[in-house]
């Protein structure tokens, strides 16, 4: 058997492996990556709680103006119910009620003021729950497609190592460690074609006495300017 074309076939298998566990690492890298999905899951926990902090204090307001309403109603009672009759109180109490009745009118433009921003902050603690929703759904879907990805791969690096073994298993310790060692040196891709005289690896015209040898398969030839294996199929 040629032994160039068996430890071509050894490449392929081989780059196979290195491209599925490239993939595989990116696969891993992405799993459980989930910056998005807290960022988006703050935004909307931090609406949540504005919107809170805005109704609490919106009670509090209506509270506090209907403790006025009840202030001033007392008073009205007092002016207008006729039991005070010192015209010295009753300027006194007129006083008063101008006083509380601007405090109230103050109040409510602060309680509907107020009231808006509640409005508007509902709306944008439902827009944040619908993205954290969806960014959710995405994630969720996503992860279990690397995940599924990952299981694939696995299998499939698996299945290639045997492969890789058999065909190992199959080629002579010299011929392997001139491979490995190329490799090595070339970061891959150790054997390289032979196509119309020139190496496919550094693409140089090759002597003619070379590429018969190459032909030949009884022994390897390396390409006298990248080292490389030729391979002429
Ligand atoms: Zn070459």
């Amino acid at each position: 058997m040629n032994k160039a074309k068996q430890l071509y076939e050894l490449q392929e298998v081989d780059l196979e492996i290195q491209r599925k566990t490239e993939a595989l690492a990116q696969v891993r890298s992405q799993l459980g990556k989930d910056d998005d999905l807290v960022a988006a899951r703050s935004a909307f926990d931090t609406a949540k709680k504005h919107l809170a902090d805005l109704e609490h204090q919106q009670k509090t307001e209506d509270w506090e103006l209907n403790e006025l309403g009840a202030k001033i109603a007392v008073i009205e009672k007092k002016l207008y119910g006729g039991s005070v009759k010192n015209p010295r109180e009753l300027t006194g109490f007129q006083q008063d009620l101008e006083i509380l009745k601007t405090q109230r009118g103050e109040r409510e433009d602060k309680l509907l003021a107020l009231m808006m921003d509640v409005d508007s902050l509902h709306q944008d603690v439902g827009l944040k729950k619908s993205d954290f929703e969806k960014i959710e759904r995405d994630w969720n879907e996503n992860q279990q497609k690397l995940s599924q990805q990952q299981t694939d791969l696995e299998t499939e690096l698996a299945n290639l190592e045997q492969k890789r073994n058999l065909l190992a298993g199959q080629i002579d310790s010299d011929s392997l460690s001139l491979y490995e060692e190329v490799r090595r040196v070339k970061q891959g891709q150790a054997v390289a074609k032979v196509m119309q005289g020139r190496c496919q690896g550094c693409r140089i015209s090759l002597p003619v006495s070379d590429q018969q040898r190459a032909r030949m398969g009884q022994e390897l030839v390396q390409c006298s300017n990248c080292g490389r294996i030729l391979y002429l199929s």
